[in-house]
């Protein structure tokens, strides 16, 4: 941590849980957690949010948001969410509930771009010029930085709905709303309630479908790294979280996969490419933080630039 590094707030807004947090650089002073409930949970963190500036002002506002949501600045739906399945969400502008109450800078991506950006300032992908955030829970999400930027087109990459080459023998048509089985449908929490026998946390490390699992994921990380040579790819989410076994079963799939096709790739090799969160639990919250960081950078460089 610098001394320059300003007091920011973070707002991790997720599918089923939201986290404020207060934070200098990547130390955390203080947090706070509420379930994601309608849009009404925005009141609850925006009035905590105000007595935490009332207390200690902080510089900038920080969200890290579930999608698909609009973050291209110059677009005049920015920080609306767009078309969520999530009951109460589709239209909000999540910016503007920021903005109407605080009068400083204010971030906004989504969430797994924000964990991808905060694992390259101060965690698992620290000097990598490509590299990406995938978040395995409820949904699956990811987010893609190159040369220190999240990746904006069209809209943000939402890769974690593609359609995967399916298991010799899987006929499990999938739990995404939207299509079937791509792979949030195969292997998202929905998902895995579906396949599975008993309560999902009560499976066992040997049960079968956890080689279901680590083949579907396999086959997308294989894709992933074909089509966008990452030099590291940071698996989170509560799935990964709570079945660190995946990890290894992932890397000598993905290895048997890519079948030598790229020469340096072996299974060693890929276990330093597919990897946890060098920041733990903590990658989400300060994802948030450092869209704040970088809101209150750009504004003061957009200042200098008008003096
Ligand atoms: P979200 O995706 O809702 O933001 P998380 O990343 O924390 O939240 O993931 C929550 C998901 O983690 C649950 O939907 C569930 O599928 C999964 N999960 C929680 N505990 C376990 C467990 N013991 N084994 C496998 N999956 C789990
Ligand atoms: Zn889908």
């Amino acid at each position: 941590m610098t001394v320059s590094e300003p007091l920011i707030a973070g707002v991790e807004l997720g599918g089923t849980k939201c986290i404020a947090t207060l934070a200098r650089g990547r130390k955390i002073v203080r947090q706070a957690r509420w379930p994601t409930q309608s849009a009404a949970t925005l009141d609850h963190v925006s009035n905590a949010l105000t007595q935490w500036y009332g207390d200690t002002p902080f510089a900038g506002i920080g969200i890290a948001s579930f999608g698909p949501i609009h973050v291209d600045l110059h677009h005049a739906a920015f920080g609306r969410m767009g078309n969520t399945p999530k009951p109460g969400w589709a239209g909000v502008n999540v910016r503007a509930h920021f903005a109407d109450r605080f009068d400083i800078p204010i971030g906004i991506d989504t969430d797994v771009a924000g964990a991808a950006l905060a694992e390259g300032a101060w965690g698992a992908s620290q000097g990598c010029t490509v590299h990406g955030y995938v978040t395995i829970g409820t949904g699956v999400g990811f987010g893609l930085v190159v040369e220190g930027k999240a990746v904006h087109g069209h809209l943000h990459p939402e890769a974690g709905h593609l359609r995967i080459r399916r298991q010799v023998g899987d006929s499990f048509a999938g739990a995404c709303p939207t299509h079937g089985d791509c792979l949030e449908g195969l292997v998202g929490g929905p998902a895995l309630a579906a396949r599975a026998l008993v309560a999902v946390a009560d499976l066992g490390e040997d049960d079968p479908l956890w080689e279901q699992v680590a083949g579907d994921i396999s086959e997308w990380t294989t894709m992933m790294i074909l089509a966008l040579s990452p030099q590291r790819l940071v698996m989170g989410g509560g799935v990964m979280q709570a079945r660190p076994h995946l990890l290894p079963m992932i890397c000598k799939r993905t290895a048997a996969l890519l079948n030598g096709y790229i020469e340096d790739l072996d299974e060693a090799a890929l276990e330093k490419i597919i990897v946890h969160p060098g920041l733990g639990v903590d990658t989400g919250p300060l994802g948030a933080v450092l869209l704040g960081q970088r809101a209150v950078t750009i504004q003061a460089r957009d200042r200098m630039d008008n003096i």
